[in-house]
């Protein structure tokens, strides 16, 4: 029996996926950015017609420029500056997720960026967490169920991240499970922040953090070991530290081999490093020799707006691309729904339940589809 099929379209929304590494205020549809702006007054956008909107997020996504691809993040930012936008935003964006097959999901924010209208921490927190839950409510009802849950972000160029960790584990039993760091790699290292990594911790809490994406190996090092970075958002630089010869054989430096054998999760956002210039192109991008080495690589769309994608068209590129089967896309959604935040019982109910037997049916069906290969 082969598996080597690439899968269609179809079966990969289809399939039951996990989603780790996704920005709350990277994922709005371009209607709602232009709604939003009409009812909370921002001025700012390039244009108000919905589908010039799309267009110009998505080459704002396209590379060329850093500052354009900023620019996104202040407009969608701007828009969520009162309550109703926030919790409209969260609910559309647990219903799309749902939409794509993800069962699944971690949707992180920076809720100090929703404060520029005198909103406070608390009521960003609530109207965040309203709105996953009135969103994941109605994906159920349209049979479509999903879990999705908070991961607080606190700025690295801002100095407020002590507070912002006490928030995200004040939160922890309603809705949140980590906290992250994202902004500027470079200049901003990590261990800045290390009053809030230590509250974390002793609050056995869980952390994510940023690194490896704009800058190398010492960003790595710094989250794993200085912070206690349990999962590396992005981590392609990681490739680095990895030797590979003609005959195919490999050498894995003390970093690698340690993020390898620990088996630390990195969430991979293929099309998101290209549009950054962090990778040359999808078939330079070390998501395939990583997975060939059995790092423990997991797939995520980072910011859907901006880089026009979702779970699904990522899997898709990577299937076309490197030729992955169903056999590799359950691999991947097995390792993501394992490194999640989630409690241990929770995460299994969710493998022995939801993913396992999505993948088994899927299998069965393109069995019975290409007889000729059994
Ligand atoms: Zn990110």
């Amino acid at each position: 029996m082969s598996m080597m099929l690439v899968p269609t379209p179809g079966t990969v929304l289809a399939a039951p996926k996990v989603l780790l590494h996704d920005h709350l205020d990277g994922g709005l549809r371009p209607l709602t950015v232009v709604e939003l702006a009409q009812e909370t007054g921002y001025r700012g956008l390039p244009t108000e017609d919905p589908a010039a909107l799309a267009d110009w997020f998505r080459q704002g996504g396209d590379g060329s420029s850093l500052e354009r691809y900023l620019a996104a993040f202040q407009h969608t930012v701007g828009v969520m500056q009162t309550p109703a936008a926030i919790e409209r935003v969260a609910a559309e964006c647990a219903l799309d997720l749902a939409a794509d097959g993800v069962v699944y999901a971690e949707v992180r924010y920076a809720p100090e960026l929703s404060t520029q209208a005198g909103l406070d921490l608390d009521t960003v927190m609530a109207a965040w967490l309203g709105g996953f839950e009135r969103g994941a409510t109605a994906a159920a009802a349209q049979g479509r169920p999903i879990t999705i849950r908070a991961i607080v972000t606190a700025m690295r160029q801002y100095a407020r991240s002590v507070e912002i960790a006490e928030l995200a584990v004040r939160y922890r039993d309603k809705g949140v499970v980590g906290f992250d760091i994202a902004g500027p790699e470079k200049g901003f290292p990590p261990s800045r922040h290390l009053d809030a990594f230590q509250l974390i911790h002793q609050a056995n809490f869980h952390v994510t953090i940023h690194a490896g994406e704009a800058f190398g190996l010492p960003s790595i090092w710094e989250a794993l070991q200085a912070c206690g970075a349990e999962r590396l958002g992005h981590g392609v630089r990681i490739v680095d530290d990895i030797e590979v010869g003609r005959d195919g054989r490999y050498a894995l430096g003390t970093l690698a081999a340690y993020i390898r054998d620990r088996r630390v999760p990195l969430e991979m956002c293929p099309t998101s490093n290209i549009h950054t210039g962090a990778v040359a192109s999808i078939e330079r991008h070390p998501v395939d020799l990583l997975r060939r080495l059995r790092f423990r690589v997991t797939v995520n769309t980072d910011n859907r707006l901006m880089s026009d994608v979702t779970l699904s068209s990522e899997l898709e590129l990577l299937a076309r691309t490197f030729g992955f089967g169903l056999d590799e896309l359950q691999w991947l959604t097995l390792n993501a729904m394992k490194s999640s935040f989630l409690s241990f019982d929770q995460r299994l109910r969710i493998i022995n339940g939801t993913i396992k037997p999505g993948y088994a049916r899927l299998m069965a069906e393109a069995t019975a589809l290409a007889p000729t290969l059994v």
